[in-house]
């Protein structure tokens, strides 16, 4: 009725390495829904155990007897009590148990006293934590002994030791953490426990904070220069808001930027804000609160309608779409000669969809000088001030270098505004009015 294979693995398992109830029952922890490894385990030794007595009753050779009774040994020297009593009451045979050949019996012992390491961590921590991870650290040569026993055992209904201890040690914590809540991705801390090294480490994770910025003033830069003559959105965030929730450090990612003469207007240019070990870790509608306080007289301008928390795939995702957002550009113009209406009603046409083609600037000293990139102005419109003096509105996919869209860079973008008006263009205003989402 029943298919004995289990057993009949566990027997060979038990034959082959001595293994405790948790080793033994991993072997099998994907058979029997709602019981715990070492439950597993001790089970099978049982059920092992009551076979082989059942079976002594019927057998008469000498031989058949001797192998039956070698497998209580077995049973025995893995630490099974009821087989360790038979052997020494009924047969005299006093037998050591022998360590376990996946744990050594190192580590499932100590888990009672590193989830109260833990705890007493725990309640000392003064950074605030919603949600946590729980991880174990065992020793390479384990998880190694693990993996070659099972494949030798040709078991595939195994987990690891890891996971195991994991568990283990995350129910025994949950009962203390109450409204924390486990996650496994993303989780506001990691509670890391070390059976190797007899310790427990909290690493808290950084909060990041979606948002948009924007730069109110020229001379802000994105991240802090070497030199230190200008503040950036960086160091005002820092100093701000890293301040207020007790950041080590705030680190600031961005979709693409601007230079340091340019202001970001409009909507803002999205970013993840990383704030380093924080110890308060406000919901996003407190955040927002706290932003608009703590920004109230700085260059630098948080837009806390989009604010929500992020993650670190979003920084990798933020980075990706830079040059997929299109942008809106406000440039003021001083031409070397004067231009007709006419000249910018024609200039404005050129410029729809216009591909450019642009190699690095010169001016950009960290990227190749041989790098072509090819962008494209959607939208162009222009407006004389005053004699000589134009203003653009470029309404363009990110990445396009408009400084040198305005001048040409000696012939190192092409077409620009400088050759179509057949007149030297020299941009000395400019600003950024808005990012557009895809
Ligand atoms: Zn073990």
């Amino acid at each position: 009725m029943l298919d004995v294979s289990l057993l009949e693995k566990a027997i060979r398992a038990l034959q082959q390495y001595s293994l405790c109830d948790h080793c033994l029952g991993r072997l099998f922890a994907r058979v029997g829904y709602g019981l715990e490894n070492f439950e597993r385990g001790r089970a099978l030794k049982d059920s092992i155990y009551l076979l082989v007595h059942y079976k002594l009753r019927l057998v008469t050779s000498l031989e058949e007897q001797k192998r039956l009774i070698e497998l209580v040994l077995r049973l025995a020297e893995s630490g099974h009590e009821p087989s360790l009593r038979y052997l020494n009451d009924s047969l005299r045979m006093n037998v050591e148990v022998k360590p376990c050949a996946v744990c050594l019996n190192r580590y499932f012992y100590k888990i009672d006293k590193l989830v109260e390491a833990a705890l007493s961590k725990l309640r000392e921590l003064k950074h605030e934590f919603r949600t946590y991870y729980v991880g174990s650290r065992v020793s390479k040569e384990v998880t190694m002994r693990e993996v070659e026993i099972t494949t030798s055992l040709g078991i595939d209904t195994a987990e690891s030791i890891k996971r195991e201890l994991n568990r283990l040690v995350g129910k025994r914590l949950r009962m203390h953490l109450y409204g924390k809540e486990f996650r496994r991705d993303n989780a506001d801390i990691e509670i890391i426990v070390d059976f190797e090294r007899d310790q427990v480490e909290i690493e808290i994770k950084p909060l990041y904070i979606y948002c948009r910025y924007r730069k109110l003033y020229r001379g802000v830069s994105q991240v802090q220069l070497r030199l230190n003559v200008v503040t950036s959105v960086q160091k005002v965030l820092n100093e701000t808001l890293g301040e207020l929730l007790g950041a080590e450090e705030v680190i600031v990612h961005a979709s693409g930027r601007e230079d340091l003469d340019v202001r970001m207007l409009g909507n803002g240019r999205p970013l993840v804000i990383a704030f380093v070990r924080p110890v308060r870790r406000p919901e996003p509608d407190d955040f927002k609160k706290i932003a608009e306080e703590a920004l109230r007289d700085a260059p630098v301008e948080l837009n806390t309608d989009v604010v929500k928390r992020a993650t670190k795939t979003d920084i990798v995702k933020l980075k990706r779409e830079a040059n997929r957002h299109s942008k809106i550009y406000r440039v003021l113009v001083l031409l070397r000669e004067d231009v007709t209406e006419e000249q910018l009603r024609s200039l404005e046409s050129y410029f729809r969809n216009r591909q450019i083609v642009q190699y690095t600037p010169r001016r950009i000293k960290r990227k190749p000088q041989h790098k072509k990139r090819t962008r494209t102005v959607y939208e162009l419109r222009a407006r004389k001030l005053a004699p000589r003096l134009i203003e653009l509105l470029v309404r363009c996919q990110g990445g396009l270098y408009v400084k040198e869209l305005v001048t040409g860079d000696y012939g190192r973008t092409s077409p620009s505004i400088s050759d179509t008006l057949g007149v030297e263009a020299i941009p000395i205003e400019l600003d950024v009015l808005d990012v557009l989402e895809t």
